[in-house]
């Protein structure tokens, strides 16, 4: 199955995304991880990404249309993909169809008020990418694999508000482009994440 989950920054599509890579057995392609790990390497495409990252802009498309183009072509992409953070914009979603387009789209649908405070709390494990809140989690040990927690650069209130209002101009508008191809699944994305789950296993049943 070829999937896309899309939603605003903080909406939950990584947590989502590995649960159901994992069910599906298809592998979980993040745009934003893939970056993370060009910069962290110092690739030239890291260092292209890392002034958009910073200030919560999208990454020119050429850019990122070129890594998701040659990640599809691995081999594991043979029985699907997951793409979680990529189409952003209309353009990318055009270039997507062209590669190899997606049987559904999952949307999930959240509250944006409540973005602002699930992403500044956030904080993700260095080791293995694990997320977790302030509000839930009380030290900064990675329960999975002891790594320590530690808050993304781009996760700072100004970086958030800005990758939010991104998502409004650029991001939301893929809600209707995908309605009317007839490929939506609306979740509420606002229940506990077993319970967001549930819904996506019971949409794609
Ligand atoms: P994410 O982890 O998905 O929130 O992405 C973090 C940052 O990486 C974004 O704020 C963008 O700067 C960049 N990025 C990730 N995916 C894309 C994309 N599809 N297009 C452009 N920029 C992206």
């Amino acid at each position: 199955m070829k999937l896309v989950l899309l939603g605003a920054p903080g909406a939950g599509k990584g947590t989502q995304a590995t649960k159901i890579a994992e069910t599906l057995n298809i592998p979980h392609i993040s745009t934003g991880d893939i970056f993370r790990k060009n910069l962290k390497e110092g690739t030239p495409v890291g260092l292209k990404a890392k002034a958009y990252i910073d200030k919560g802009q999208l990454v020119p498309d050429e850019v990122t249309n070129e890594i998701v183009e040659l990640r599809l072509k691995e081999d594991d992409c043979k029985n699907g993909y997951l793409l979680d953070g990529f189409p952003r914009n209309i353009g990318q979603a055009e270039a997507l169809e062209k590669m190899d387009a997606p049987d559904k789209v999952i949307n999930l649908d959240v509250d944006l008020k409540a973005l602002a405070d699930r992403l500044t709390g956030r904080r993700v494990c260095a080791k293995c990418g694990e997320s977790y809140h302030i509000s839930t989690k009380k030290d900064n040990v990675c329960t999975r694999c002891g790594g320590e927690l530690i808050q993304r650069a781009d996760d700072t209130l100004e970086t958030v508000n800005k990758r939010l209002t991104v998502y409004e101009q650029s991001t939301a508008p893929l809600i209707e482009y995908y309605e009317k191809k007839g490929k939506l699944v609306h979740i509420d994305g606002m229940k506990s994440i077993d319970g967001v789950f549930a819904e996506i296993e019971k949409a794609l049943r």
